[in-house]
């Protein structure tokens, strides 16, 4: 089983033909409200990759919050770990213009209290096989659940998004790091072309995403490996990461992170079947269309 700790943010999306200069106003198209946030999102394309899945995070007081709440029950993902907390819930303001240029402004409301772990969500990330962690909740909090992990022997997988340098004490306690290819030299602090070999001096084992091209994987023993991904017709990139970030949770809490050849195919697969689709956490895709795209 999967057991995220993470945000959840409703996307409030607005269509307009041109993006507004500062102090003026424009008249936008559509509106929509769409479930995000990276660790919800991540939680439900661990649970629709097939895994049993926990999220522990936090909604505010607010009408946004039963949308965010149901949208991750609905998905089958586990909600006892998700408290509501006074106040708003996350929002994410986007506005997206013809050409797919868009501007967003994220407020993180309830993510931001989310300052402690219970003792419930402890045994939840205790009980299972990967704790998958990114960096839009306090990080004293992604250190604290990162180390509950590592006590009970939980693998810890680290998707640092958003970019960001991390402290010593978090990177002691990540198992396998996955980053794209901004957050490869941010994290690693040099853009060399050679984001790998520094990141191992940080953490025994790292993911690298490369868009179309797939990814990358090294480890301290010396194994390295490329993959491509399945050539798609893209339409719409966006959550293809967190497809990717939650399928390759999945195949590693399956197979204990043996084969790692085959766990990041199938992870590039559920990146690529998420291109495939317009959307973002609507677009992520269930193990039957990974495994099509997959043996295709
Ligand atoms: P992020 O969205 O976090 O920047 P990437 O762009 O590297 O991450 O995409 C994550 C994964 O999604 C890639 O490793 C790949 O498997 C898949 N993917 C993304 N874009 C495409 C594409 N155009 N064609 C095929 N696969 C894609």
């Amino acid at each position: 089983s999967v057991v995220v700790v993470g945000s959840t943010n409703l996307d409030l999306v607005v269509t307009t033909p041109r993006l507004p200069r500062p102090g003026e106003t424009v008249l936008g198209e559509n509106f929509r409200t769409v479930p995000g946030g990276k660790g919800a999102n991540q939680a439900v394309a661990a649970a629709r990759a097939g895994a049993a899945v926990e999220f522990v995070g936090a909604v505010g007081s607010d009408e946004f919050a039963p949308v965010l709440r149901d949208s991750l029950a609905g998905a089958g993902v586990g909600v006892r770990g998700l408290r509501t907390v006074a106040g708003p819930s996350g929002v994410a303001l986007i506005a997206v213009d013809g050409a797919a240029e868009n501007f967003i402004v994220v407020a993180p409301g309830a993510n931001g209290a989310l300052t402690d772990l219970h003792a419930d969500d402890r045994a939840a990330i205790a009980a299972a096989d990967v704790l998958l962690l990114q960096l839009e909740v306090p990080l004293p909090t992604v250190v604290a659940a990162a180390g509950a992990a590592r006590a009970a022997g939980t693998t810890v997988v680290l998707n640092a998004a958003p970019a960001a340098t991390l402290p010593g004490e978090l990177l002691d306690l990540v198992d396998l790091l996955v980053v794209n290819e901004h957050e490869a030299t941010v994290v690693a602090g040099v853009d060399d072309g050679q984001p790998l070999d520094a990141l191992l001096k940080l953490v025994p084992r790292v993911v690298l995403t490369l868009g179309a091209r797939g990814a990358a994987y090294a480890d301290r023993d010396g194994l390295r490996l490329r993959v491509p991904a399945p050539r798609i017709e893209a339409v719409d990139t966006t959550a293809a990461g967190d497809a990717f970030t939650g399928a390759l949770a999945v195949g590693w809490a399956e197979r204990g992170g043996a084969d790692v050849e085959s766990i990041l195919r199938w992870a590039c697969a559920a990146g690529a079947a998420c291109a495939q689709r317009p959307g973002a956490s609507s677009a992520l895709p269930d193990r039957a269309a990974i495994d099509a795209l997959h043996d295709a």
